[in-house]
């Protein structure tokens, strides 16, 4: 089953919806007919109640889809391209390519959100005078009031990435001028306030019996994972930033002289599986030459031994070299732009100092930032030639404007 289904476009930005989301209408659906006839307006029939309830739920969907809207729209007008809006399990997002340039522009597209969902709240509280207080229309509007004042509030919570983290953020990248350090001390104001709402949970369902509780605690570990990942990342773009060649390049490496017939080379460095260094090639007094391994297969074992590594070789452009005080982010960049598997890094004088390929980029970032990645997780990284999935590092690298 398709994991997103388009619905129709609002202003230019494609409308998604996740199947999860079919979970949630299900559900208000039910909890609202069941207020409606259990409630104050316990005359009214079943029907009744059921298409109200659906009503209200289509108006909850209405409402985050206004609330992310109110974000991108203001983020179209600062030129910020607006991919799409998707709804999910737990709300909406907007699906918002790159970021405001100034604290102010982060602040408004922030802010815009909940400004959307506020004015909805007055306006349906407003409309709800209209009505008898005890009709179906005034329980209705009324309800439709609290949720998008719930939308509002639950979202101004200051943790990233709801919007409250992102004002937080905006004020704190303001005062200090850091845009990094905004992230930060949001992320750790919303560990803090995830680390309340898992106690509070687990004080109201010890001693109230209170089964919500469960829920709270659920939503306050959501938070801190959330908040630990932004932290994470400021970190790794940190560490990006502040890295170069030198630091983390692979200083051992094998130069093997073109002339080895392949039949010996086979043997020596590609069955040998204990020897899984990077190779070089030397030819004609120079040791540059990168070596594709898997090209071997095309080459029929029994004429290995009259053919030289030349076959093999690939001469690598003077634009798939670095120095040894070429930025990581660069490095990191030219890697998604070279069919090469490996970099390689030339010192002062000239000679071949190292090697970098994503498994010791991946590695180090690793290692730095005490974040466990597996064997399994680097062997994919090894064959498929990417990033693991919980460490985009070219996405993060291409995200950094210096
Ligand atoms: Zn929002």
């Amino acid at each position: 089953m398709q994991a997103d289904w388009r619905i129709f476009s609002i202003l230019g930005i494609p409308l998604y919806i996740d199947s999860s989301w079919l979970l949630i209408l299900v559900f208000v659906t039910i909890i609202n007919a069941n207020n409606l006839s259990a409630g104050q307006l316990s005359d009214i029939n079943s029907v009744t109640s059921w298409i109200a309830g659906f009503i209200m739920a289509i108006v909850l969907f209405i409402s985050v889809v206004f609330h992310e809207l109110g974000h991108s729209l203001v983020a179209r007008n600062q030129g910020i391209k607006v991919n799409s809006i998707s709804l999910f399990l737990f709300g909406g997002v907007a699906n918002i390519e790159g970021e405001s340039k100034t604290p102010e522009e982060a602040l408004q597209v922030a802010i815009a959100g909940p400004i959307v969902s506020i004015l909805f709240f007055v306006a349906f509280s407003l409309v709800k005078l209209l009505f008898l207080s005890a009709s179906l229309w005034h329980f209705l509007i009324q309800d439709l009031a609290k949720i998008n004042l719930f939308l509002a509030v639950f979202n101004l919570i200051p943790s990233l990435p709801l919007d409250g983290g992102q004002i937080l953020k905006a004020i704190i990248w303001k005062i200090t001028g850091d845009r990094n350090l905004g992230i930060l001390w949001a992320a750790k104001a919303g560990k803090i306030i995830g680390c309340l709402g898992i106690f509070l949970g687990i004080i109201l369902v010890i001693f109230s019996g209170e089964i919500g509780g469960i829920w709270i605690s659920c939503i306050g570990y959501f938070i801190v994972q959330n908040d630990c990942e932004c932290q994470e990342l400021v970190e790794v773009e940190k560490y990006l930033l502040n890295s170069i060649a030198k630091d983390i390049m692979n200083r051992e490496f094998e130069i093997i002289n073109a002339k080895l017939n392949l039949k010996d080379f086979a043997e020596l460095y590609v069955f040998e599986t204990a020897n899984d260094l990077p190779c070089l090639a030397a030819v004609d007094g120079c040791d540059r030459d990168s070596i594709v391994k898997e090209n071997l297969q095309l080459i029929a074992p029994d004429l290995r031994s009259d053919c030289s590594l030349s076959h093999l070789i690939l001469p690598i452009a003077e634009k798939h070299l670095v120095e040894e005080k070429t930025s990581l982010i660069e490095i990191i960049k030219k890697l998604e732009t070279i069919d090469n598997r490996c970099i390689v890094v030339i010192s002062g004088v000239g000679t071949v100092a190292g090697t970098i390929d994503r498994v010791d980029i991946v590695r180090a970032i690793a290692s730095q930032h005490n974040i466990f990645i597996s064997e399994a997780e680097i062997d994919k990284v090894k064959q498929e030639n990417t990033y693991p999935d919980r460490l985009q590092i070219s996405a993060i690298a291409e995200g950094i404007t210096y």
